[in-house]
């Protein structure tokens, strides 16, 4: 803005920088989105000033009549979102909400079962060096060696051998439907309770296309800022209200301070935005998009981890094109491509080089591509790695990509007008 141009000019030029980044660039980090304008300006607002520990109506401190309502309003919309009898949204990051789940149940030493990071969980789900993992008995789960989907025999024998207190589902790199009645067939059997960490599926779960975990499993965590297109943040829900009150308490004043109301307010206008109908249809076109990507990549050799899709992302296994994620990251990079390197299951490169490249389609779905942009995406990623060592393909890739970033501009209105 003019303010910041004028009050740190330094500041503003690496803000500008940044919004140059991410329009000049084909955004494929699965866990990425762009906010709408609205959750934008929320997140910008006063309500950054103002202290508010504790809850709606119950705080510890004075003037917060408008915080409260702001509060309420993303509690309740949420709730609507998802179905949930209760709501907690404080939390500032999905590990902070999934920190919280863990003291409100768990003591430590209690054992736990998650998926393995390097088979697409995520590090809160136990990994060493992690808090789940130092302070709880970690037992991990894969992806079976053949299918490469959820293993549930696996789950169940390591369920009945470990008898453990949580078994977490959901996961950051898995591209397939997460089957959250079967977890709950295997919890129920071995007295578990069962955490659904749906950060990466929130969005395609609010508009209904992926299976709704909050009626099945005692809590549900998620982040806000990946398919459910709200401002970066966490949120805890339970279908148990008794339940919910352990929850608000490990959050304030269990693990937090103060909560980031301009950031809540931000999650209000998400939650606001992801009740219109036009969010279904987006998360349906984000979902059309990643199976197009795919299915072009596929055409041109390459392999997919369990060769598809059913949700906003794919996970390329370039082992059969003798690549590692790292080269192809920074291929991709040096392309106005970005991506990030991942592991696939059963990787035998190190997390730091890795055998996979993850891509997903919820940020560029945002700026308006349909199938026909994210097929030429899947050729555009296809002909850079096949080429690698040849500069002319690597510049006719860019030229498609700054022809596609024209094509679909974003947040025309924070440029900076031209000087007259
Ligand atoms: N849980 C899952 C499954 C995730 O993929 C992520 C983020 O990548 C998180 C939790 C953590 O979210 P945050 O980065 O907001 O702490």
């Amino acid at each position: 803005s003019d303010f910041l141009r004028q009050t740190d000019p330094t500041v503003a030029a690496l803000l500008e920088d940044e919004l140059e980044r991410q329009q000049g660039h084909l955004e494929l980090i699965a866990s990425e989105n762009f906010t709408s304008a609205a959750v934008l300006a929320a997140q910008g607002s006063v309500l950054t000033n103002k202290y508010a520990e504790g809850l709606p109506g119950k705080r510890y401190y004075g003037g917060c009549e408008f915080v409260d309502k702001v509060e309420q309003l993303a509690i309740d919309r949420v709730k609507e979102l998802f179905g949930a009898a209760h709501a907690n949204v404080q939390p500032h990051s999905g590990a902070q909400a999934n920190f919280a789940v863990f003291l409100a149940l768990l003591q430590p030493g209690d054992t736990i079962l998650g998926m393995d990071l390097s088979h697409g969980g995520h590090l809160t789900h136990g990994s060493p060096v992690n808090v789940s993992g130092k302070w709880f008995k970690v037992v991990q789960y894969g992806v079976n060696k053949e299918t490469e989907r959820l293993d549930f025999d696996q789950i169940r024998q390591l369920a009945l051998e470990h008898r453990p207190k949580m078994i977490i589902c959901g996961y950051s790199a898995y591209p397939r439907v997460i089957e959250f009645d079967k977890f709950r067939a295997i919890a129920d059997e071995v007295g578990a309770y069962l955490l659904a960490d749906i950060a990466h599926i929130a969005g395609l779960v609010a508009a209904g296309q992926h299976p709704n975990p909050v009626p099945i499993c005692d809590v549900v965590t998620t982040t806000t800022h990946k398919t459910l297109r709200g401002p970066r943040g966490g949120l805890i829900m339970t279908r148990d209200a008794d339940l919910g009150k352990k929850f608000d308490k490990a959050v304030f004043p269990g693990s937090q301070g103060g909560p980031l109301e301009h950031v809540i307010a931000a999650k209000a206008v998400a939650f606001g935005e992801a009740l219109q109908p036009g969010f279904k249809e987006y998360s349906i076109q984000v979902i059309e998009n990643a199976k197009a990507m795919g299915a072009q990549l596929q055409k041109r050799g390459f392999k997919l981890v369990s060769d598809g899709t059913d949700n906003h992302l794919i996970l390329l296994d370039l082992r059969s094109i003798g690549m590692t994620g790292k080269v192809a990251d920074q291929l991709l990079g040096n392309t106005r491509i970005t991506a990030n390197k991942n592991t696939v299951p059963f990787d035998p490169e190190s997390p730091f080089v890795t055998s996979g490249i993850r891509l997903g389609s919820p940020a560029m779905t945002t700026r308006g591509m349909g199938e026909p942009e994210f097929t030429e995406i899947g050729d555009i990623i296809a002909e850079r790695l096949l080429n690698p060592e040849d500069e002319a393909v690597a510049e006719s890739c860019r030229a498609r990509v700054a022809a596609l970033c024209d094509r679909f501009p974003l947040y025309p209105h924070l440029n900076t007008p031209e000087p007259a």
